[in-house]
């Protein structure tokens, strides 16, 4: 038995030193190699928790012991989002420097909850959200916030676009309220869903989410949403927040944000762009048309940790108002009562109190790679993804699916018109399974016009030609074979 005196070592020692000299070299060698894992993991449900012990240690255990039990049970559970031929969802990489920039925040662990708690930690934030303001084209009017993903950035702007109708909800609620009419948000079926869980959240229910009509580039058709408002306005009911979208999830997609300004500000209802994906694109100034038309928009969203080469998770928003913000949100507690005048106290703009260190690993991302760096990023991967759709096009019983403006490609296998329609369905998913499980690449779906659509994300910045080509190979030869089971049924 120890007792307390001789606890183990809380400084780092030679130990510490050998452990993270072990980590480095085997972050080195993930990078250099990530090509050697199955992308998408094979692991079956319950294998991680069968292999571990169902309590925690009694005694400390040894580094090396934690380490070899990482590297041979945790690692098979692990799809690699970091893997060049991740083309699922939308492909992310973090920049090996963001590594460094991770292991110096934990290190540091402060809370940048307030500015006195970590000056440095706020006025970071401060300073790369105004360079990356300036790099995407926005005005110097728009104020930043992080937070750690796109889902909190837009559940916070619905609710400063609440507070933005003088309702007196911040003190009285909704319950119960005779005089208070239903609040009306309105999108796209290719709007994000965590728009419309903000509003499940914030007492506006599900039934006041109104589905504008798209054009046939799954575009939301403004005089729709014109007619939308008129409607509820005639009808008693109070309009809110029109979401636009600057690279729809499904497809990349961007809403008609002019003529969607123009019809909200006419009305007097916030418009907020989510820019999670197509943002960053913004950056070129070939897709600098992508963000000009949100310029006076009331909120906009941005992931950096969606096509940044910033790990998980650092989202921006970007408001107008910064101090309408804060009066949705701040309470000031006798223990977090402040002094200084002239700073940000993160905390008083979002529902967190306590906020990690983010702004760093944006810092040294946007400083190793510079902006010309970012921009040869963007730009390799929306030709890698041209140059696929141009495979695509040309291949017999294959075809487009969507426009491909940005860096992913929705596609289809239709070998015979004759086939029904499910059945083509079926064989889309079956050749995706196929595909997925060679462990080669990982790539997904989706669903247009109710029909099932593959679909691949090229976001990783260690992704080549080869790579896509890889996929193509594998994707042409896997649709002969599943073909050649479904006519044998
Ligand atoms: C990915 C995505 C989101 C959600 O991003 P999180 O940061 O994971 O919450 C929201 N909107 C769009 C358009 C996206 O592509």
């Amino acid at each position: 038995m120890s007792s307390p005196t001789d606890a183990p070592a809380i400084v780092p020692d030679a130990e510490f030193h050998d452990a993270f000299a072990r980590v480095t070299a085997w972050i080195e060698d993930y990078y250099r190699d990530t090509r050697r894992y199955p992308v998408l993991s094979r692991a079956e449900p319950g294998d991680l928790v069968r292999a571990l012990p169902a309590e925690a240690p009694l005694d400390g255990e040894p580094f090396d012991r934690i380490f070899d039990d990482f590297e041979r049970l945790v690692m098979p559970g692990i799809t690699h989002w970091n893997h060049p031929r991740f083309f699922a969802y939308f492909a992310i990489s973090a920049a090996p420097v963001t590594v460094l920039a991770e292991a110096l925040a934990a290190a540091l662990d402060v809370n940048a909850m307030l500015w006195r708690t970590s000056p440095a930690a706020t006025e970071l934030e401060d300073v790369t959200l105004a360079w990356l303001r300036r790099m995407l084209g926005l005005p110097d009017a728009f104020a930043g916030i992080v937070y750690d993903t796109a889902s909190i950035g837009g559940f916070t702007a619905l609710a400063a676009a609440r507070e933005a109708l003088d309702l007196d909800i911040r003190a009285r609620g909704m319950a119960g309220r005779a005089d208070l009419p239903a609040l009306r948000v309105y999108l796209t079926e290719h709007t994000h869903s965590h728009i419309e869980k903000g509003a499940i959240a914030l007492g506006i229910g599900r039934e006041n989410v109104v589905t504008i009509p798209v054009d046939d580039r799954f575009a939301m058709l403004p005089d729709a949403l014109a007619r939308a408002i008129d409607d509820d306005r005639a009808a008693g009911r109070m309009p809110m927040c029109a979401v636009a979208t600057v690279g729809t999830t499904s497809t990349t997609s961007t809403d008609p944000v002019a003529a969607i300004r123009a019809v909200t500000r006419e009305r007097g209802v916030w418009l907020h762009v989510d820019a999670a994906y197509g943002g960053p694109a913004a950056i070129l100034p070939e897709f600098r048309w992508l963000l000009d038309p949100a310029h006076d928009a009331d909120s906009i969203v941005v992931n950096p940790h969606k096509w940044m080469f910033v790990p998980v998770d650092l989202s921006v928003l970007y408001v107008r108002d910064p101090e309408l913000l804060r009066r949705t949100f701040s309470l000031t507690s006798d223990v977090l009562t402040t002094y200084e005048a002239g700073v940000h106290n993160y905390m008083d703009y979002g529902l967190q109190l306590g906020r990690r260190f983010r702004a760093l690993k944006l810092w040294f991302a946007l400083r190793t790679y510079g902006v010309h760096g970012m921009q040869e990023r963007l730009r390799k991967h929306i030709a890698l993804a041209q140059e696929l759709a141009s495979w695509i096009e040309a291949e017999p019983g294959w075809s487009i699916a969507a426009p491909h403006p940005l860096s992913v490609v929705c596609f289809r296998y239709e070998p015979d018109p004759a086939l029904e329609q499910t059945a083509v369905d079926e064989l889309n998913v079956a050749i995706m399974h196929a595909v997925n499980a060679t462990g080669e690449v990982f790539l997904s779906s989706t669903r247009l016009h109710g029909r099932v659509v593959l679909r691949i994300a090229i976001g990783n910045e260690r992704t080549t030609q080869a790579d896509v080509a890889l996929a193509w190979d594998l994707l042409r030869r896997e649709a002969v074979t599943v073909y050649r089971t479904f006519t044998a049924i």
